[in-house]
């Protein structure tokens, strides 16, 4: 019988890691079968970070397909924690709920985020883009509340910022399981802070967040624009600082380039240690992507991470996007990783695209649509008639070129970054609420990615 759910356990493990091998981690081969009776397979697994990984719906809905198509029939599926992990009572304490089983720490599982197993200190590279970023999270970990206090990490979208936020708070709590930590998006404190005022729940919010060991918070630009929220997160953060407890941050840019960031706030931010993480040099994203493939299981050769990492320069999650793909068509087609497989691959990969098509051509297009001169564009006027489409160039041009903000300020008359940064979002905020500039942008996105 315990070979026959071996039999089929592995069968299991084989069709996901064929069909589905975006989610496919080398741990997995380390989960245990435990039983398969009355429509239910019971995994075991090694880590909580496993358990939660394996129940988030990317990763339970392709176990699910697995299961059925292995053993034909509709099966539940429940994971639990291998060993005495479970009796343990000392849970780790997100949040500093003591009662906290996996779930989230009050229940509302959607809103807050589960730390990856694929997010420790041991799966990040370091090199020279991140040295510092990663060094003072992991001081912050060894001892929190006295080292950086608050520890306020920028950069670029997909450049690991969530990663180290997450290793610290996963190493935190893997040296001491009584800590209260709480790891949240911004997003998800401004949500709560919204329903606790609804609701005049303002007594249990506010206990919850100012009793914590840690607070890390995610994409604190999410604060911009939003006054109360501001002002409730700037209380938070004085209980917190004034009782030493450690603060951690992360944005897509300095405290002082958050649109709209009360001046109070940007002081406070800035009053620790502020790091940014650059994008990765060459060798660091070869590096990464040899953790990634070892992370997967996946054996690539060295020319073709070569190729990956030379044909992928801005983002470490499109970085990784590519190497998963390959794997994915190679899993599917006789298993062999080849360079032809990685050219193919790339066909169609939009970062083709974004290196062919210059400043030039968008200037073009745009000077053309909107009928102005280049020499507009790279004036000072600030009329709305030339402001619009410089703004439109600029947000066109950080998603379709690989240069730097600077650059492209650079190039606009010498304006700096922060006035790109302020266009893209801009241009960005109108896109979402106006369908006519939503069309314009993409009607000129497509007849520069379509000439190309
Ligand atoms: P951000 O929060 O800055 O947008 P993420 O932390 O989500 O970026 O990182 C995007 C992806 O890139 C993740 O899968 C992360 O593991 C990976 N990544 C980024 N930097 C590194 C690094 N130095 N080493 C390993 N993986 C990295
Ligand atoms: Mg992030």
């Amino acid at each position: 019988m315990a070979d026959l759910l071996a039999d089929i356990w592995d069968n299991i493990l084989r069709y996901f890691q064929k069909y589905h091998s975006e989610s496919w981690r080398s741990w997995f081969e380390q989960l245990e079968p435990i039983s398969l009776e009355n429509g239910l397979l019971r995994i075991g697994a090694l880590e909580r970070s496993w358990k939660q990984y394996l129940k988030q719906p990317e990763c339970n809905d392709s176990l699910k397909v697995a299961v059925q198509n292995v053993t034909g029939r509709l099966v539940g599926i429940e994971v639990v924690l291998s060993d005495q992990e479970e009796e343990s009572s000392g849970e780790p304490s997100h949040s500093g709920d003591s009662e906290a089983s996996d779930s989230p720490v009050d229940g509302d599982e959607s809103s807050f985020l589960y730390f990856s197993p694929d997010y420790t200190f041991d799966n990040f590279v370091v090199g020279p883009c991140n040295r510092l970023s990663h060094a003072a999270c992991v001081a912050v970990s060894d001892s929190p509340g006295e080292t950086y206090n608050p520890l306020f990490i920028h950069g670029d979208v997909g450049l690991g910022k969530t990663h180290l936020l997450q290793a610290a708070s996963q190493s935190i709590l893997n040296n001491n399981k009584d800590m209260r930590v709480m790891y949240l998006s911004c997003e998800t404190f401004v949500n709560h802070f919204i329903r606790a005022v609804e609701e005049g729940d303002l007594y249990d919010f506010r206990y919850k967040y100012r009793h914590v060991d840690m607070l890390v918070i995610d994409d604190i630009q999410f604060l911009t624009d939003r006054d109360r929220s501001q002002e409730e997160f700037f209380h938070t953060f004085n209980t917190l600082y004034q009782s030493r407890k450690q603060i951690i941050l992360s944005a897509d840019c300095s405290p002082s380039e958050i649109p709209n960031l009360e001046e109070r706030l940007i002081s406070r931010f800035s009053q620790g240690l502020v790091t940014r993480i650059d994008k990765p040099c060459m060798e660091t994203r070869m590096a990464i992507l040899y953790k990634k493939s070892q992370l997967r299981g996946m054996n690539v050769p060295d020319d073709i991470i070569n190729y990956i990492a030379k044909r992928v320069e801005n983002n470490t999650r499109e970085l990784e996007g590519a190497l998963t793909k390959i794997y994915g068509m190679a899993m599917l087609d006789g298993g062999e990783i080849t360079l032809d497989l990685a050219r193919e691959a790339f066909g169609d990969e939009p970062t083709q695209i974004r290196h062919q098509i210059t400043i030039t051509q968008i200037i073009d297009a745009v000077t053309q649509h909107f009928n102005v001169r280049l020499g507009d564009l790279q004036s000072k006027r600030r009329s709305r008639s030339i402001a619009f489409p410089r703004q439109v160039c600029m947000y066109i041009a950080r998603d379709l070129t690989s240069h730097s903000l600077e650059e492209i300020g650079g190039y606009f008359g010498g304006r700096d970054h922060t006035t790109v940064l302020h266009a893209y979002r801009n241009i960005d905020k109108l896109c979402d609420h106006d369908p006519t500039i939503r069309n314009m942008v993409d009607g000129l996105v497509t007849g520069l990615t379509l000439n190309d």
